[in-house]
């Protein structure tokens, strides 16, 4: 195999599969010498996308391939050279507000993971440089962020580029605005309002366009327009374009034309952090106990949200006790809420005597400083163990290991992944702690 082939096929075993097929779809080794390698890619957004994460990767594979250290270049193939915008003020001046934006969904309220970095990184991008990626196409499930960020763009926008216009509108009052213009006999105007003046223009929910065929014309005809003057049109919708079932082809196509990211659904661990920013914004002191039982309710940061609202409210009137939580929980999320009352209570010292027993280690030192193969293990299995059989939270994991959250989170994760492909030593200490500590239920037979 060619060196360049070489150098694709490594990349793409060490990179994941939906990374790949998002970011290095447009990817190629233009060129492999002994002094340079010349990668490529669609666009500067896509480069330095891809430079700022996998530049050690690159390093790494040519050197593993080519078994020496080569350097490498990136080249962004389309060279886009935007035209100059005609009547740019030369003075900043005030935002012209075309549309009601939230003030309070703002890139800095807008908590960042794994789940939805794409999102927001796309978005930022977005709202520094509008028209460079044309359109960009933001989808996921209700609740997780969408609308968030497309406020976040407008928002920064409005404080960073005044003399930039920029309009957000649902799909809905696209679609009543446009009905009401063919009405009146005004559709020139309605498309003078959108067309002529925006620099962003923002369209939420486009989902609910599904099978309205003369909408999703003037919805195709604007895009268009925005992408052929390279003013930035943003998109949003609960699901991929092609999983928009009553759209039109041409339509769908255009969608997946420019930078289509999906946000996900945060994990438990995620959604924690997230139940716990909202209440310390909302000044409402709830205990991990509490934080749980929300996180555990709710399927998206919508109803974490929604609750956490509900108790401030009601805090207003009278003090909020733990039944009260509860109730508003099942209120809110209309879920049944899980809970670990039916688990043990079992002391730390207790806890700390039985893994010390078993780890051949003594218990002051499982939550002390030192640092030895053996008692690592020791702790990190503890600390699986506390979160998955005694119901502990990772705080109290923490306080009990003497241990920050990053650690017990990490703890947790290696030793799951431990037992899932099947390592039969720590499942025989999990059996044997179990033992120790009399836990018998459902749950511990792993
Ligand atoms: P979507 O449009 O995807 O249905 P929204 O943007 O309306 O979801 O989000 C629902 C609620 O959750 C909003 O109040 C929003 O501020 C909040 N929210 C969603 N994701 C985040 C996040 N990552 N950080 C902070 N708040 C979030
Ligand atoms: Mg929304």
């Amino acid at each position: 195999m060619e060196l360049k082939d070489k150098l694709i096929e490594t990349l793409k075993s060490k990179i994941a599969r939906k990374i790949w097929e998002m970011w290095f779809s447009t990817f190629k080794v233009e060129s492999a010498t002994d002094d340079l390698v010349v990668f490529s890619v669609g666009n500067l957004f896509i480069k330095d996308w891809i430079n700022q994460r996998y530049a050690k990767q690159f390093v790494e594979t040519i050197r593993e391939v080519s078994g020496k250290d080569i350097p490498y270049q990136i080249k962004d193939e389309i060279v886009q050279e935007s035209e100059p915008r005609q009547n740019v003020p030369l003075v900043r001046k005030r935002p012209v507000l075309l549309s009601e934006f939230n003030k309070e969904y703002t890139f800095e309220s807008f908590v960042v993971g794994p789940f939805n970095e794409e999102g927001y990184d796309g978005a930022i991008e977005i709202a520094k440089n509008p028209g460079k990626m044309n359109p960009f196409f933001l989808y996921g499930g209700v609740g997780l962020g969408k609308t968030h960020l497309l406020n976040a763009i407008a928002n920064y926008v409005l404080e960073n580029s005044p003399d930039l216009h920029v309009m957000y509108m649902t799909a809905e009052k696209f679609m009543n605005d446009l009905i009401v213009a063919i009405k009146n006999g005004s559709t020139i105007e309605f498309r003078k309002s959108i067309r002529e003046k925006l620099d962003i223009l923002m369209i939420d929910d486009i989902q609910i366009l599904e099978g309205k065929d003369g909408i999703q014309s003037e919805l195709f005809h604007t895009l268009n327009h925005f992408i052929d003057n390279q003013r930035q049109i943003v998109l949003c919708s609960d699901r991929t374009p092609t999983q928009l079932s009553k759209f039109q082809p041409r339509l769908v196509s255009r969608l997946q034309m420019g930078l289509m990211v999906k946000v996900d659904n945060p994990d438990v661990q995620t959604k924690f952090e997230i139940a716990k920013t909202f209440a310390s914004k909302n000044r409402i002191p709830l205990d991990d106990e509490s934080i749980r039982e929300i996180v555990e309710a709710s399927d998206n940061i919508r109803t974490i949200k929604g609750i956490i609202n509900k108790i401030a409210f009601k805090n207003v009137k009278s003090a909020v006790d733990k039944s009260n939580i509860s109730k508003i929980v099942r209120e809110v999320s209309g879920v049944e809420i899980k809970n670990f009352q039916g688990k043990k209570v079992i002391e730390k010292e207790i806890f700390f005597n039985a893994l010390a027993m078993i780890f051949d280690v003594r218990p002051a030192e499982i939550d002390a400083k030192l640092r030895t193969a053996k008692l690592s293990n020791a702790r990190q299995i503890g600390m699986f163990f506390a979160r998955k059989y005694l119901g502990k939270t990772f705080a109290e994991i923490g306080e009990w290991f003497g241990r920050d959250h990053s650690s017990v989170v990490y703890a947790c994760k290696k030793v799951e992944e431990s037992v899932r492909v099947g390592n039969g030593i720590i499942k025989k200490e999990i059996i044997q702690l179990q033992e120790i500590l009399k836990i018998r239920n459902e749950e511990s037979a792993i």
